[in-house]
């Protein structure tokens, strides 16, 4: 396998794409194999060729919680599964500014403002939601970025772009083959119909995955495949967080390993992306985290996610300053001890 994951390493960096039968080469890959390393390795290597050692960061807001006429099967925020989250309504001008502040302040570059809701429509709510977006815009700390569900008609993305909108998220979630095991209360065709309209608005797009719902490897490779076709501009790449009261709360977790593969894979595939590492990245990546980058990820999300608390910017910051990456992220300073001596020794066991 080291001799056909080199070949295609090769190819990549040359200028090629692979095929989708190519990328279940790959997947057939077992993730606990000597063969994970050289997949890695490969990925590492495209990433820098493509990517440099630069790592983007974003940061979220949940803007308005809970409640969403929507029954995504991985969503404890729609209103079918009684999850038992928080509900709110859309935030205050004040709040969802308090909340960009510290994410700037952090070194996150990009701030998005997240609801739960079906999409967007005209009224009220979207007068004030870009009332909200054009306070932050006008701060001029960094780029203001929505994920505010589906976009019915290119007069709404028009308006989006005209208050300033970046870069809009809309994740196509899972592989078409997939998707209505995951949804029925809107398609996959629906969500691709969004990313078109907010093209063709001249907004950035955001779309990526979660993995880990039950999908099979290739159906992992059918997703990427749809992605490169789309050309969007950034792919978060989120793995399950099964929560509780969730159709797939007992859904099983990928191992470390599998996210790693996946990130890889998606690096063969997709060379020239902004491969983010998203939601569930401490769940499921565990100790392994800092090898995501490696693995191809050259984005990674900070700070909390919608739900579930992330972990600090501190500890990202020094995980990427470790790996040699660069980032915007202020490096925390060394921590004074107490102890002055510069090795303890601690003996465990007998
Ligand atoms: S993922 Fe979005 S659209 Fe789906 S239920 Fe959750 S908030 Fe609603």
């Amino acid at each position: 396998m080291r001799d056909t994951i080199r070949r295609f390493e090769d190819r990549v960096i040359a200028g090629e794409l692979l095929t989708y039968e190519e990328g279940c080469q790959l997947a057939a890959i077992e993730a606990d194999s000597p063969d994970l390393l050289d997949l890695i390795s490969s990925a590492n290597r495209v990433r820098l060729h493509f990517k440099g050692t630069r790592v983007d960061t974003c940061s979220i807001v949940n803007a308005k919680s809970g409640s969403c006429s929507e029954d995504c099967a991985f969503c404890s925020q729609s209103a079918h599964h009684g999850a038992g989250v928080e509900s709110y309504p859309l935030l205050d001008s004040e709040s969802i500014g308090r909340a960009a502040d510290e994410a700037f302040d952090a070194g996150a570059e990009a701030f998005g403002i997240v609801a739960a809701w079906k999409g967007l429509r005209e009224g009220p709510e979207l007068d004030q939601l870009l009332d909200r977006i054009r306070d932050l815009v006008a701060k001029n700390k960094g780029h203001v970025d929505g994920s505010l569900g589906h976009v019915p008609n290119d007069t709404i993305a028009r308006r989006l772009k005209e208050a300033g909108v970046h870069t809009y998220n809309h994740n196509l979630e899972t592989a078409p083959s997939h998707f209505a095991n995951i949804c029925s209360t809107h398609t996959f065709e629906d969500r691709v119909q969004t990313i078109q309209r907010l093209k063709g608005a001249g907004i950035r797009v955001c779309s990526g995955g979660i993995f880990g719902m039950g999908e099979s490897w290739e159906q992992r490779v059918e997703l990427a495949v749809h992605l490169r076709d789309l050309d969007t501009d950034v792919l978060p790449m989120n793995f399950l967080n099964p929560l509780e009261g969730t159709p797939l709360e007992s859904a099983t977790p990928l191992t470390p390993r599998e996210c790693l593969k996946t990130i890889a894979i998606y690096r063969l595939m997709l060379p020239t992306a902004n491969l983010m590492l998203a939601g569930g990245r401490e769940v499921n990546l565990r100790d392994l985290q800092s090898w995501a980058f490696h693995a191809g990820a050259n984005a990674c999300m900070v700070g909390n996610y919608l739900t579930t608390p992330g972990r600090s910017t501190a500890e990202d910051s020094r995980m990427l300053s470790d790996l040699g990456l660069d980032s915007p992220l202020a490096v925390p300073q060394p921590v004074a001890t107490q102890d002055a001596s510069p090795l303890k020794v601690i003996s465990v066991g007998a």
